[in-house]
């Protein structure tokens, strides 16, 4: 490491230069080198007192017409200052791994920053080694994927996804056994769902599963109640100590605020807003106290909703449920 003029204190501060993690070269308003730290010379193969005094062109040819030239000559000239990030030029000066001299070139982030010193203009060029980095974010990325993936929030919709459905569903049942106590299981269906897609369009179709999801959250006010989106356009809530009679009139008003809603439908649609259709179950006394035959009687009541006309409720054991 140089300076052009030694001052007190300057050797401590060339110390220091030499321990930064980093490339530092400062050239003067000729754009000679006046500055190399210790970080260069292993990775450029060439020492200070090589490149001292020499312009920086001479010691990196590749970089004459290159963006880092064109800062730098902007730095000396109009005195502005510029990033280039690795996404623009991800090696811009033929720097490689530590005494390496065929290895891979070291990707750059470099900063082109003027200042005056003695009424001189000078230029400081730094270069950080993002090589890593690439390897780095890359690697958080499929992290959040998999935390995402692990994850129990529905990504559209924002509410319970159907793992934690699942989950949910069989710890409120073994609660329900324990205690003898009631849970009741709604399924949810958007009524003529397709038709919706098919006239709005897909976008507008995720926008309306939002809604619903949201107007059906809202729903639920206890603390042990749960709304998952089941799949598609479907969605399921969970009411521990419901029975199926109070669970019925739950899923009545939450069918009626949904349709107070209204959200204009498609034509092709059997309503003129856009409807659910519900199907209710419940755990009494032992029976359905299995999650799979708990869904399986909801779901049963959901068809029989549908085929009765839809925006409607059947609950399990209704003469319209088909017993
Ligand atoms: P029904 O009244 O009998 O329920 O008729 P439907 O058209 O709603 O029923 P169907 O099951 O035939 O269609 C469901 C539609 O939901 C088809 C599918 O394109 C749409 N769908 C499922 N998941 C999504 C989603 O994530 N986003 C959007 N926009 N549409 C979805
Ligand atoms: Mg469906
Ligand atoms: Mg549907």
């Amino acid at each position: 490491m140089i300076t052009a003029k030694p001052e007190p204190g300057a050797g401590l501060s060339a110390r220091a230069l030499n321990l930064i993690d980093g490339g530092i070269i400062v050239v003067d308003a000729d754009q000679q080198i006046v500055v190399w730290n210790g970080w260069m010379t292993p990775r450029s193969g060439r020492s200070a007192a090589r490149v001292q005094g020499h312009p920086l062109w001479d010691v990196f040819p590749a970089l004459r017409g290159s963006r880092i030239e064109a800062a730098v000559l902007a730095a000396l000239t109009e005195g502005t200052a510029a990033a280039i990030a690795p996404a623009q030029d991800r090696t811009p000066f033929p720097l490689r791994e530590a005494g390496s001299f065929d290895g891979a070139l070291i990707e750059q982030a470099v900063a082109v920053t003027p200042f005056s010193e003695g009424g001189e203009r000078y230029c400081l060029i730094e270069i950080r080694d993002v090589s890593g980095a690439a390897v780095r974010e890359r690697r958080l990325l499929d992290h959040a994927e998999s935390l995402r993936a692990r994850s129990y929030v529905d990504g559209l919709t924002g509410i319970a996804n159907r793992r934690h459905f699942d989950v949910a569903l069989d710890r409120e049942l073994r609660r329900a056994q324990r205690v003898g106590g009631a849970l009741a299981l709604l399924l949810i269906d958007i009524d003529s769902f397709k038709a919706y897609n098919d006239h709005f369009g897909h976008q507008q179709g995720d926008r309306c599963l939002t809604t619903v999801a949201q107007a059906l959250a809202a729903m639920l006010k206890r603390p042990a109640d749960m709304a998952a989106r089941y799949g598609g356009e479907e969605f399921a809530a969970i009411l521990p100590d419901t029975s199926l009679e109070q669970a019925r009139a739950h899923a009545d008003a939450i069918r009626e605020h949904v349709a107070a809603l209204g959200l204009p439908h498609a034509p092709a649609a059997v309503h003129p807003h856009v409807t659910l259709s519900i199907g209710v179950a419940g755990v009494d006394g032992g029976r359905l106290n299995q999650a799979a035959a708990l869904i399986e009687a909801a779901d049963k009541a959901l068809y029989a909703a549908k085929r009765s006309g839809r925006n409607r409720v059947v609950a399990d054991g209704d003469a319209a449920a088909g017993g």
